[in-house]
């Protein structure tokens, strides 16, 4: 087969879809079917179209595979200075994660004839042969499977209905064929075996970071220990109990590793200095262009909110001001909180200011109560010590924090404008150090 029969068909579809006036009762049969806005006496038309469509994309999904590993075998990519089938599927339109996947399961076809010849009916999408090629990878990376032996494995987990049962499928076969496996043949058990760690971590369409782990008991016990101590509730101002639930509190207790651990000097470099948090802020903020955006060197655009509460105590965070890609220092020096700064704060707050929290100090960040930016001292005075739970509140939940006459913070719960404004709340330190629920 060569390309000529794949455009004829694409040619007659496009005709077929052509826009043509409803009057018109000739040609773009298809195009007046899937147009037709009052109800369709006859579903069966619209289904038998659903059911063509289904089939003629699992076929051409499983024609896109085949030729781009075909193409791979031929040493297409490096003859166009590209790596992989997945750059020359990009290069042609496709999104990255769809072209990776019509590779994996182009490269995984040659051993999975049973999945080849069902694909070649048009009956299984690509998702579906995707997760089978990936099941049979995890089994054989557990045990070594002959081709008997995978070919099994193949019909079992073609017998399920979705990519996750698939996925859930292979898990189960690897653990019993490893429980088969003679004791001599099981160095190590799976579920102490780190070979088998896997971390994937993706950026979704908002922006947030997904992640899943697979890791052995050892490490997994090694991120309970490290998660258990920093995963407890909170008690809200008012005394009433945390409400957050334990997976949001463990994630808040994964940032605070994160921030404790980017904290230490003793850690690997990268590019001959220890890797910060990169926050690329343009000198002209409020520049309605791309580059007038702050954005985060791994993570992409941030809000102003964000960006100023990343900026406000840096010692975790490098910060490059950009204008039009050039880097400038702004006297890094001088807007940071200095260790002696940061020490009195310490004796004065006593860990988180919070009202009800009291977090320890080496959990908070320094908080510059008028912003650096807007020309203010860095001083014990414009200072204080706030988790980072507490620190989000105040540049993002509504809280305000002040210095009172008795030079200890004091917090103004988020209120609405017309609403009379909520009684002052005094700092944790300054409330565990007197009887009274509030200042005089
Ligand atoms: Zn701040
Ligand atoms: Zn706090």
């Amino acid at each position: 087969m060569d390309a000529t029969c794949l455009d004829a068909f694409v040619d007659v579809l496009i005709d077929e879809l052509a826009a043509v006036p409803s009057e018109v009762d000739v040609g773009a049969v298809l195009g007046r079917l899937v147009r037709c806005a009052r109800p369709v006496v006859d579903d069966e038309a619209l289904l038998g179209v659903l059911a063509a469509a289904v089939s003629a994309r699992n076929l051409l999904d499983f024609v896109i595979a085949s030729a781009v590993a075909a193409a791979e075998r031929a040493g297409v990519p490096g003859r166009r200075h590209l790596r992989t089938g997945t750059d020359v599927l990009r290069l042609l339109g496709m999104s990255p994660g769809a072209a990776a996947r019509a590779v994996r399961v182009g490269r995984m076809a040659p051993v999975l004839s049973a999945l080849t010849t069902a694909q070649r009916l048009g009956g299984i999408g690509i998702e579906f042969a995707d997760a089978v090629g990936k099941g049979v990878t995890h089994v054989e990376s557990r045990v070594p499977l002959s081709e008997e032996d995978r070919a099994a494995v193949v019909t079992k987990l073609m017998m399920q209905t979705t990519p996750a049962e698939v996925a859930a499928k292979a898990r189960a076969i690897g653990i019993d064929r490893v429980a088969a496996l003679p004791v001599e043949g099981r160095v190590v058990p799976v579920a102490e075996d780190s070979t088998l760690n896997e971390m994937a971590l993706a950026q979704n369409a908002e922006g947030r970071f997904e992640a899943t782990l697979n890791l052995d008991v050892e490490t997994g016990e090694e991120l309970c220990a490290a998660l258990d101590p920093l995963c407890r509730p909170v008690p809200l101002p008012d005394g009433s109990p945390d409400s957050r639930p334990i997976s949001t509190r463990r994630a808040e207790a994964l940032g605070q590793v994160l921030r404790t651990y980017l904290a230490q000097s003793q850690r690997p470099m990268s590019g001959g200095v220890l890797p910060h948090v990169t926050l690329i802020r343009p000198v002209a903020p409020g520049v309605s262009s791309d580059a007038g955006v702050d954005r985060l060197g791994f993570a992409g655009p941030v809000s102003a909110a964000t960006a100023d509460l990343i900026a406000c105590d840096a010692t975790l965070t490098s910060v490059i001001v950009d204008y039009s890609g050039v880097p400038l220092d702004v006297g890094r020096a001088e807007r940071l909180f200095t260790p002696a700064i940061r020490k009195a704060l310490a004796v004065r707050d006593g860990g988180c200011a919070h009202p009800g929290c009291g977090r320890p100090v080496s959990w908070c960040d320094a908080h510059h109560i008028q912003p650096w930016s807007a020309g203010s001292a860095t001083s014990v005075d414009n200072g204080v010590l706030l988790c980072r739970l507490h620190h989000g509140l105040i540049h993002h939940g509504g809280w305000q924090v002040y210095l009172g006459r008795d030079r200890h913070p004091w917090f103004i719960p988020p209120h609405t404008p017309d609403a009379p404004e909520p009684e002052h709340l005094r700092s944790h330190a300054r409330r565990t150090m007197t009887d009274l629920p509030t200042a005089a």
